[in-house]
């Protein structure tokens, strides 16, 4: 079986849990350490979990967003905390004390009752990837930070079932919002932050291939609202908006099964 939450999500701070059982074994695996480490394990307490719980971390990108409080939480549990080597490199001299494990574009990672594939994204960071997971049936994608989507990144999510997707703003609340020109030509372009249309877009392309459930993730709190998001991903995907999930910045969302 394979879950997931979203421990909180946005450019405040991200973290998503998830979670493989096979048989008696379990594995947990942390994706992006974005939350003050005290917020971070009192959401893990509210599962009845401690660091120790988890199994790894993997950090997709170096804005500060998603690093947190990575490095303190790997040592004090001694977890293993895979990343790109760009993203190490972005970090500068950020030691790991060891734990450091090196992720690259397509490479699976083995973590027990989870594996992991990560792959590259186009975005304004050093070496950005994100990643699908599963536990040998089900497949869950986590995409999140990045400007558009383009073939390499369909071809990883082809036959998810489920999947955290950016909805980071909308095109029209972006273009009349209070941002500076930079901020705004930063975030719509390229290598920025995924509109509620390219979302919707993928998702709908993703929805032929095998997907059925979303969870909007990474909304702006000035360029979006929870309302938009979930009308665009529902367009495309001929549901109802009820039928779309929505990460919240400080709550996140409940467990999902994948
Ligand atoms: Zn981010
Ligand atoms: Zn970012």
């Amino acid at each position: 079986m394979l879950r997931f939450r979203s421990l909180g999500s946005g450019s405040s701070g991200n973290a998503t849990l998830v979670e493989a059982t096979s048989g008696l074994l379990t594995t947990r695996l942390l994706i992006d350490c974005g939350l003050g480490i005290r917020r971070l394990e009192r959401s893990l307490a509210a599962e009845g979990l401690s660091a120790g719980d988890l199994d790894a971390v993997f950090i997709t990108h170096e804005h500060s967003d998603h690093v947190g409080c990575a490095r303190a939480l790997a040592l004090r549990a001694r977890l293993p905390v895979h990343m790109s080597a760009g993203t190490h490199a972005a970090l500068r001299e950020r030691d790991f004390d060891g734990l450091l494990r090196v992720a690259r574009d397509g490479e699976a990672i083995d973590l027990g009752a989870l594996q992991v594939t990560p792959f590259a994204v186009p975005h304004d960071a050093r070496e950005p990837l994100q990643l699908h997971c599963t536990d040998g049936a089900v497949r869950l994608g986590v995409l999140t930070d990045l400007g558009h989507v383009n073939e390499h990144v369909l071809a990883h999510l082809a036959g998810c079932r489920s999947l955290v997707l950016e909805c980071n703003h909308d095109e029209e609340m972006l273009a009349g919002g209070p941002y500076p020109w930079f901020l705004k030509r930063r975030v719509g372009g390229d290598w920025g932050h995924l509109a509620n249309s390219a979302a919707a877009q993928a998702a709908r392309t993703l929805q032929a291939q095998g997907l059925q459930q979303v969870v909007a993730a990474h909304l702006s709190e000035r360029n979006n609202t929870p309302d938009l998001a979930r009308a665009a991903l529902a367009e495309a995907l001929g549901c109802g908006q009820e039928d779309i999930h929505v990460a919240s910045a400080t709550l996140g969302c409940g467990w999902l099964t994948a």
